[in-house]
């Protein structure tokens, strides 16, 4: 007898409904019906078409439409066609991506998406690399090997010994750092208020003139895309000085360091191949859905040393084994749809990817310029900071766009401005799209 055909057929229907609706739907959620999924836990069973049924009449109109072309929240993708239906297959597979021997396609499919990913950033080759949920993981996998590796050559065992009593280190960062590279530093025991805090320019970028002194015991911690602005920081001037002092740098690029897919963009991130060690995300630029972040790590042993575990009961073979680069064990197999959003783009396909969504940032900031609007920032990749007047009336806007529905965007506190963020992150997005968006944020504006 079939495992469980008419249930997944079901879901099947309604995901494609779910995705035919998205031109037409509201970007914006409509939680009205979540209540249905609650209630008590029934005793008894439910028919898993029911749940399936359940969920999407209940939960679908609860979602926001980032699936869809005019969702610019957050630096959200979308989910690319082969990303999405390899997502599916491999739930079905059910594999535990943790080692080679639980799942040799899971291990295979991660190794493969990895150097893909490795080449199209323009990373050196022989980096160590790990699958992780998003971009806070992959900066803590960053930097617990920066942490092994600093400590370890001043004598230090921080992975067996902690950092109780240890030589202390110095972090620096810019003044933009993101709020998630701080999370990883505080789970690190590194603190998140202990690091040095490096001016930075009207971009945002880290001024290279206004560095501290480096040290061989400084992680320096450099921004490939400003979150806000998506400016890069000065990667050359800062890894020269540090490297001249031994110091390590990290890099953080959650969405900026794909610039580099692109020959159009690429001389953005260029330099920052010149780091010790990476974060980006799959979920965000290359769309591969959620969740993807991917860390590479110079000193592949470095990474190994901070994140490999060896125990009886597990086979290690010859071959790369996952568990050995990433901060978790048991993992699903979220190679598959990294693996499958580069194999069906291509290499011209991920640089035209990420050259058409600039190319439409910028057809946002000249509209929104075009009407007299402030757009505060230099749109140098997918990032749009636009400002309407005062304060409260940027956030009035921001309030309309969102509850028109035609779009969504939303707000920042970026240099003492109150903004609205226009981030063009997903595959999905048309110059129609953008038109339609842009026509709702002037009428809101007007
Ligand atoms: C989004 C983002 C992060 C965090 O990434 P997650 O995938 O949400 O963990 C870190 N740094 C920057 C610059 C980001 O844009």
């Amino acid at each position: 007898m079939p495992l469980h055909p008419s249930s997944l057929e079901e879901a099947s229907r309604r995901a494609t409904a779910y995705l035919e609706s998205l031109d037409t739907r509201e970007v914006a959620p409509d939680a009205r019906l979540l209540a249905a999924l609650g209630g008590d836990l029934p005793a008894g069973p439910t028919d898993p078409r029911a749940v399936i049924a359940l969920l999407d009449e209940a939960g679908s109109p609860a979602t926001v439409a980032n699936a869809g072309g005019r969702y610019f929240g957050f630096v959200n993708g979308g989910a690319l066609p082969a990303s999405l239906a390899a997502t599916w297959l491999a739930s079905a597979w059910n594999q535990n991506a943790a080692l080679r021997v639980m799942s040799p396609v899971a291990a295979t499919l991660e190794e493969l998406a990895l150097e893909w990913a490795r080449d199209l950033l323009g990373l050196p080759a022989g980096c160590g690399g790990a699958l992780t949920t998003g971009a806070t993981m992959a900066n803590l996998s960053g930097l617990a090997a920066a942490r092994h590796q600093l400590l370890s050559r001043a004598g230090w065992d921080a992975d067996a010994d902690g950092l109780f009593g240890a030589p202390p280190l110095q972090v620096v960062v810019g003044d933009e750092v993101h709020i998630s590279l701080l999370k990883a530093l505080g789970l690190l025991g590194l603190g998140r208020r202990r690091v040095v805090r490096v001016p930075t320019d009207a971009q945002g970028r880290l001024r290279a003139d206004s560095l501290p002194q480096f040290d061989a015991r400084t992680i320096v911690c450099l921004q490939a895309g400003n979150v806000n602005t998506g400016a890069f920081d000065p990667a050359r001037e800062v890894c020269r000085q540090a490297h001249d002092a031994g110091a390590w740098v990290h890099v953080d690029g959650a969405f900026g360091l794909w610039a580099a897919a692109s020959p159009r963009y690429r001389h953005l991130a260029s330099d920052f191949a010149e780091a010790d060690s990476w974060a980006t995300d799959g979920h965000k630029w290359p769309n591969t859905g959620y969740d993807c972040g991917l860390a590479f790590v110079r000193d592949a042993g470095a990474m190994r040393a901070a994140m490999s575990i060896t125990a009886a009961y597990l086979a290690i073979g010859e071959q790369r084994e996952p568990l050995h680069y990433s901060p978790e064990m048991s993992r699903r197999a979220r190679g598959a749809e990294l693996w499958a959003g580069l194999r069906s783009l291509g290499r011209n396909g991920v640089a035209d990817l990420i050259d058409r969504t600039c190319g439409y940032a910028r057809r946002f900031a000249a509209g929104l310029r075009a009407a007299g609007h402030q757009v505060l920032n230099d749109v140098v990749i997918n990032q749009v900071l636009v400002s309407f007047g005062s304060p409260g009336k940027t956030r009035a806007v921001i309030q309309r766009i969102q509850q028109e529905g035609v779009c969504w965007c939303g707000g920042t506190e970026w240099q003492g401005h109150t903004a609205m963020r226009i981030s063009v992150s997903s595959w999905a997005t048309t110059e129609s799209d953008v038109d339609a968006s842009l026509a709702a944020i002037l009428r809101a504006a007007g």
